[in-house]
């Protein structure tokens, strides 16, 4: 399956969509994620990135398209992805749709209260990436990642100001595509007003959307 998961920032992308991988058995792609790692590398594409990243501005399309197309050239990608964050302009899903269509497209709707609500209480592990919510994705101690005992730190991109950049990007760069999603008849939608909803709650109501069962 080919899946491509867009919303807001804070609507649950990275949440979901990394729950349903091992379920649907395609990897899962974030490109926020890559950007993150080479940053913390020191890479020539980090470099390139990081002031992008730490502003909440997106990263220009060419650099972002060549990530994703090497991406997919990996052999774990022979039976589809699941995207989350990509595409976020409709040049990419331009772009996508020459190298490797979606089968279909999750766009997770959440109201603003409840994405800044969620953005304010995430933290991530600053060793291993993975993310944690205060408000329903508890790590089991305060501070400290389950995985790999990482410190868990805030996001350079989530403090007010780089919210709001980010809020804007998506309003202007990344909501067309949900209609142009939409005019291919692709297009699901997960409405989520609930501020403690359970991640696996969440995954089991998505899964009745896509028509998988488990
Ligand atoms: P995310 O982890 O998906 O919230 O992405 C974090 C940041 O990475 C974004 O605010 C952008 O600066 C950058 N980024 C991630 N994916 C893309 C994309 N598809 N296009 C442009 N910039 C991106």
């Amino acid at each position: 399956m080919r899946l491509v998961v867009i919303g807001p920032p804070g609507s649950g992308k990275g949440t979901y969509a990394s729950r349903l991988s091992p379920i649907l058995k395609v990897p899962y792609i974030s490109t926020g994620d890559i950007f993150r790692e080479n940053i913390s590398k020191g890479t020539s594409l980090g470099k390139k990135v990081e002031k992008f990243l730490n502003s909440g501005l997106l990263v220009p399309d060419d650099i972002t398209i060549e990530v994703v197309k090497k991406r997919l050239k990996e052999p774990d990608c022979k039976n589809g992805y699941i995207f989350d964050g990509f595409p976020r302009t409709l040049k990419q899903a331009e772009e996508l749709e020459k190298i490797a269509s979606p089968d279909v497209v999750l766009y997770l709707s959440v109201p603003e209260w409840l994405l800044i609500k969620r953005i304010s209480s995430r933290v991530i592990c600053k060793n291993c990436g993975k993310i944690y919510n205060l408000l329903n994705v508890k790590p089991k101690k305060e501070g400290i990642c389950d995985v790999c005992e990482g410190e868990l730190i805030q996001r350079k991109d989530e403090t007010p100001e780089a919210i709001k950049i980010r809020l804007n990007e998506y309003e202007k760069k990344t909501k067309p595509i949900i209609e142009y999603y939409n005019n291919k008849g692709i297009l699901k939608i997960f409405s989520n007003d609930k501020l403690d909803l359970k991640p696996e709650e969440g995954v089991k109501k998505i899964l009745e959307i896509l028509g998988v069962r488990k």
